[in-house]
């Protein structure tokens, strides 16, 4: 049995990240990044103004102020004239500022006269004006190879006009259970048998760790069909992760099932609480983690143990889960001898409550979690105390 840092640290060091490909902007969502981007234009790209209201010379815009409208200045057009003293230009968000002006009055704050416009409260210079380059300036670093990407980078890369990005390939996750007692989701149900949940669970965690899934048919307790099973997977896919079939019974043929194979089992059973028969090997270069088969013990030994795994395996920098204090609720107690990984709600006001029963089967709480505290063995985490949680869902 040997220690989570050791366990995940021996997994990183064999991992490399894949090849590269130029996609297109609307494809970057959920990818790194690999290349460093720097912004080929300013940000904004012209003075323009950051309300519907009038361009005025701000000395003269003061309260009472009436100026002569001369004009008006639709976004996406270049006012022609200049702003002269005790004139001012109808403008609206997003138009460039004519020339002559330095600040916008808003349309709340005036009265208008047909041509005559009434200043009812006064601006200083540069009042709802955006400058050119106050956000971003034309050279500045945009993006870092290594970054896993969102939505919001769209919006940055898409307004600098950029429309393919240099990133990483998403590696290929084979996802197998094994289990006689497992079932599609619509079977019918005989005893003893239940529904199949881990694919499709670690299936999303893997797409949101910049991989993608694949998705293999159910593998029951035979060496043959486990055999069979994980010489498909690991023919087309870059890593594999099954579930269950790990631990000591008779009926668990996974590890056995891949040394068939030629793989080389590098370390099973980690020191923690939940998933402790947690099984990682090598073939040729392609990597096998077998999760246990209980639901909540793969999705932790999963987030803790392949996700940093498939993240730098898809070439992001930042590997880990983030964390933040919180203040405990009511105490965590683990009164076992290894560390337990507790599954807590935090709330809006940063607060963490037990998120309810602890056991490796119990799915309800799992749901209701966002978040984990690792309790050391034998200990007690006090009620009131600020302790760090570690994130998957914010
Ligand atoms: P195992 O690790 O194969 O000994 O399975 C441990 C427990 O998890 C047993 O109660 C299994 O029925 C259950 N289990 C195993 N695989 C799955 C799965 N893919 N989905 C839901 N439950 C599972
Ligand atoms: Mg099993």
């Amino acid at each position: 049995m040997i220690e989570l840092e050791e366990a995940s640290q021996r997994i990183l060091d064999v991992i490399h990240p894949t090849g590269e490909e130029i996609v297109a902007l609307s494809e970057i969502d959920g990818r790194v990044l690999a290349e460093d981007l720097t912004a080929p234009i300013n940000l904004p790209t012209f003075d323009n103004s950051a309300m519907d209201g009038y361009a005025v010379r701000a000395a003269e815009a003061l309260t009472g102020a009436r100026l002569q409208c001369i004009g008006e200045a639709p976004a996406g057009t270049v006012f022609k004239g200049e702003v002269g003293k005790g004139q001012c230009v109808r403008i609206f968000t997003g138009s460039p500022m004519p020339a002559g002006a330095n600040a916008v009055v808003m349309q709340e704050d005036t009265h208008v006269e047909g041509e005559t416009i009434e200043i009812t409260e006064g601006v200083k210079p540069l009042e709802h004006v955006r400058l050119r380059g106050e956000d971003v300036r034309e050279g500045d670093l945009i993006g870092h190879a290594g970054e896993l990407l969102n939505p919001s980078h769209l919006a940055l890369l898409g307004s600098c006009g950029i429309g393919t990005v240099r990133v990483h390939q998403r590696p290929i996750i084979g996802l197998l259970a094994t289990g006689n007692e497992l079932r599609e989701a619509g079977a019918t149900l005989e005893p003893g048998e239940i529904f199949e949940s881990n694919r499709q669970t670690i299936a999303r965690l893997v797409e949101t760790s910049g991989a993608q899934s694949r998705i293999y048919p159910l593998v029951p307790d035979t060496l043959d069909d486990t055999v069979t099973a994980l010489k498909t997977a690991f023919t087309e896919c870059d890593a594999v992760v099954t579930s269950g079939g790990v631990s000591v019974g008779e009926h668990d043929y996974v590890k056995a099932a891949f040394e068939e194979l030629g793989g080389t089992l590098d370390f099973w059973k980690v020191r923690m609480k939940p998933g402790k028969p947690f099984v990682c090997g090598r073939l040729e270069k392609r990597l096998l983690f077998g999760l246990p088969g209980n639901p909540v013990s793969a999705f932790i030994t999963f987030l803790l143990l392949v996700r940093p795994a498939i993240l730098k395996m898809s070439g992001a920098a930042n590997t880990k889960l983030p964390t933040h204090p919180v203040l405990l609720t009511a105490p965590l107690v683990n009164h076992g001898n290894r560390r337990n990984f507790m599954r807590v709600f935090v709330d809006a006001k940063g607060r963490a409550h037990s998120a309810g029963m602890q056991a490796s089967h119990a799915l309800g709480s799992l749901a209701r979690a966002n978040g984990l505290v690792d309790v050391p063995p034998e200990s007690t985490l006090e009620e009131k105390s600020t302790v760090s949680v570690l994130r998957w869902v914010l």
